[in-house]
């Protein structure tokens, strides 16, 4: 497992668009692209352009509370984009016990199969 260093992360060379991604969601504060290992047909990673300290959801902060909620919304704007609305999963793994591996908090859209539920 990856531990949180603080460093900065690929994730910061694909907002700087200095490393290619697909990218199918952006505004001013949140970047939504393809993950590069698709777990379903539709596996995009929602960021905050400026992690501004969030590593990980459990490092978040009271001024973290717009940016939050801004990840989410726009995991639902792209759901309605990639036709997915009927049933999607949002997935945050936050730390190494739930298997996070860069440390740039971001939130996993997963949809365009039928998912299980416990998870593992
Ligand atoms: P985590 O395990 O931290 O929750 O998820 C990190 C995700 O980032 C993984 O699903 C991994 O496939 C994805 N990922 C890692 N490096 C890259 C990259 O360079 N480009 C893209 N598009 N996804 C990446």
């Amino acid at each position: 497992a990856t531990t949180d260093t603080g460093a900065p992360t690929i994730f910061d060379k694909i907002i700087a668009k200095e490393i290619p991604s697909t990218i199918v969601y952006e505004d001013d504060k949140v970047l939504a692209f393809r993950d590069i290992n698709p777990e379903a047909p539709v596996h995009v990673l929602v960021i905050p352009k400026f992690r501004d300290g969030l590593t990980q959801l459990g490092k978040a902060e009271a001024r973290h509370w717009d940016i939050l909620g801004e990840l989410l919304y726009a995991a639902k704007i792209v759901a309605e984009k990639e036709g997915i609305l009927d049933g999607f999963r949002v997935v945050i793994n936050s730390g190494p016990a739930a298997c996070q591996s860069v440390y740039h908090l971001h939130l996993h859209l997963l949809g365009g199969r039928q998912m299980k539920w416990p998870p593992g």
